[in-house]
């Protein structure tokens, strides 16, 4: 792929941004292909966490001196980077969480606790992470509520037909991911929120693995929740975000109490602050908060649909490579789908597969991807995964696509 340009730009430029990309692993230049795990960091955000801690290190919103009004800014200007990014209509809907998991987490508890019932229902695919998966189950046993599941068929996309019966009016939430971690597939959703809307039913969106992909407009999609995570899009670990429309914020009750989210405290009681800080308990992960900014700088420097098309290409090219690959089966084989080839290869283990790709460099995931429900519907304990991200390159699906062969002979 060296010398293909995406908006005039070098992919092999790109590559340069990343300085853990130019290494050896097992004496083999690495090939990363665990992205949908998490995605490598381009300098920038490598610089904004070392310029944050080598300069203007404080901890923001209190201070009033130079370094933390510094700080506070640099915070702040992320939040309305990320207001920017999935076009959110105030900075008020912008929630730092630790991640996906935690956004998650928040609103389960919180929007949960207020809205959630015994007997009412709570719909999420067949499709979902156990991050969107645990925390409504953990609700429903202690409301007395119950967890359904919008099916999947055989290609991994969700049987949506299959949706208005299992709304009915108790049906309260429908969470369920914008992209699926391991297969890949796009689901849906402005449909699934249409729907769901029709019938005054709340959605969450677990935007995991759609960030990095795909343009977000929460106000077009209409909706409820959005979550993801930094780690996920080029940014750094331990920060992730909440959308949540204004008026749902601003009816929930706090997640934690502590320093920020209060107005007002006496011996008796408080009062909490407003939105978004009455969600943001304690110091932040202020430095993670303020490289995320450099994150989303990075993809619209290129735009995702330029991303995208790299990607698609990728994406094309190793499933002809891969589907070839006697004994070799795709899964998830989803009309619309991101940059996720999950397969299995008969007669021989994944994590086998893993190791034996590590020897010659190839970093892959391998495992149930935190789905273990949809491992099981497919009657599986769990897959090889290759994800690909802006800077992968034709070059090295073809080292996956020999690595895989050699690791063939060698367990066959
Ligand atoms: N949802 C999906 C679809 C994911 O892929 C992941 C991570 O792999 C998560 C949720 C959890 O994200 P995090 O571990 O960053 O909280």
């Amino acid at each position: 792929m060296s010398g293909t340009k995406i908006k005039g730009l070098d992919l092999t430029t790109i590559r340069e941004e990343f300085p853990v990309l130019d290494q050896q692993v097992n004496g083999k230049p690495l090939v990363y292909f665990d992205n949908a795990a998490t995605t490598q960091k381009p300098k920038a955000v490598i610089d904004s966490l070392v310029s944050y801690y080598s300069s203007y290190n404080a901890n923001i919103h209190r201070g009033i001196h130079t370094l933390a009004e510094k700080a506070t800014a640099a915070f702040e200007s992320t939040r309305e980077a990320i207001r920017a990014f999935i076009n959110a209509s105030s900075t008020e809907e912008i929630i730092f969480t630790k991640g996906t998991t935690e956004s998650i987490n928040l609103v389960a508890a919180t929007w949960g606790k207020e809205n959630i019932h015994k007997g009412d229902e709570i719909i999420v695919s067949g499709l979902e992470h156990h991050s969107n998966m645990v925390p409504w189950q953990i609700l429903a046993a202690e409301k007395g509520a119950i967890v359904k599941i919008i099916p999947v068929n055989a290609n991994g996309e969700l049987i949506l037909s299959d949706l208005n019966n299992l709304i009915t009016d108790k049906t309260k939430i429908i969470a369920l991911n914008h992209v699926s971690n391991a297969l890949g597939t796009i689901n849906p959703i402005a449909e699934v929120i249409k729907i769901a809307h029709s019938k005054n039913v709340k959605v969450l969106i677990d935007g995991a693995q759609a960030v990095s992909h795909l343009d977000i407009d929460v106000q077009k999609l209409d909706a409820d929740f959005y979550a993801f995570s930094g780690h996920k899009m080029y940014g750094p670990t331990g920060i992730g975000i909440l959308y949540g429309k204004k008026a749902l914020l601003e009816e929930m009750p706090p997640y934690q109490g502590g320093g920020e989210m209060i107005k007002e405290v006496t011996y008796a009681s408080c009062s909490f602050n407003e939105l978004p800080y009455k969600f943001e308990a304690g110091t932040p992960n202020i430095a993670d908060a303020i490289a995320l900014k450099a994150s989303v700088d990075f993809i619209n420097k290129f735009g995702k649909q330029a991303i995208r098309e790299v990607e698609n290409q990728l994406l094309e090219y190793a499933t002809q490579k891969l589907s070839a690959i006697p004994g070799l089966t795709i899964k998830g084989t989803a009309k619309e789908k991101v940059s996720v080839i999950s397969f299995v290869i008969e007669g021989i283990h994944h994590q086998d597969l893993g190791i034996l790709l590590d020897q010659e460099g190839i970093a892959i995931r391998t495992g149930h991807h935190c789905t273990q429900p949809l491992m099981g519907h497919f009657g599986i304990p769990g897959t090889a995964r290759a994800s690909f991200a802006v800077y992968n390159t034709f070059e090295e699906i073809d080292r996956l696509e020999a690595g895989i062969k050699k690791a063939v002979k060698m367990l066959k």
